[in-house]
């Protein structure tokens, strides 16, 4: 079992990779309420909320075979990693992100950019397919979470605050992604 201790700088770093993982809309630029239209749909900041239906189910002790433990905090747990911490923040290849998870092809290289906030941001997903969306209202806050289509895995948040054409960040932890360069 983890000390007190332990927890509690777990705790902190936490906060800290939230505040800085929500940018500047932690100030006057907080996202609005919710916004049902006509068909149901809700949006947050303009973003759909659209849950996947996961096609991969394992049970807890099965992802904590197939995962690091950074890796089930992250994707199994909800976790953040440390701004700046992860391997895959400055990478520039080309190639496609995958779920760390369960390999379901994620992010391109083609829209990957630098935001400066420390975590591996893209402006847009691979495909249709490859993320679901739900509303994030831990800490106090109002965020949009993203996850793996596939698999549920927790991949990061969507913010509104991206560059053209989709004006859109995807903020995504570095250890819930895979590197697969171009062939
Ligand atoms: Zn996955």
């Amino acid at each position: 079992m983890p000390t007190p201790r332990i927890i509690l700088l777990l705790t902190l770093s936490t906060l800290l990779a939230l505040c800085a993982c929500t940018g500047d809309s932690i100030t006057d630029d907080s996202p609005s309420d919710p916004v049902v239209d006509d068909d149901g749909t809700i949006f947050v900041d303009g973003i759909a909320i659209e849950p996947a239906e996961p096609e991969l189910v394992l049970s807890d002790e099965e992802w904590r075979e197939r995962l690091s433990d950074e890796e089930y905090e992250i994707l199994r747990s909800h976790g953040t990693e440390p701004a700046f911490s992860g391997d895959l923040l400055d990478n520039d290849a080309q190639g496609a992100y995958v779920c760390a998870g369960c390999g379901h092809e994620l992010f391109s290289s083609e829209t990957k950019y630098d935001s400066e906030t420390g975590w591996p941001s893209y402006w847009e997903p691979i495909g249709e397919d490859s993320v679901g969306t739900e509303i994030d209202e831990s800490f106090n806050m109002l965020r949009v979470e993203v996850h793996c289509a596939h698999c549920a895995g927790h991949l990061g948040h969507i913010f509104p605050d991206g560059p053209d054409p989709t004006g859109l960040r995807y903020c995504i932890n570095s250890l819930a992604l895979n590197f697969e360069p171009a062939q």
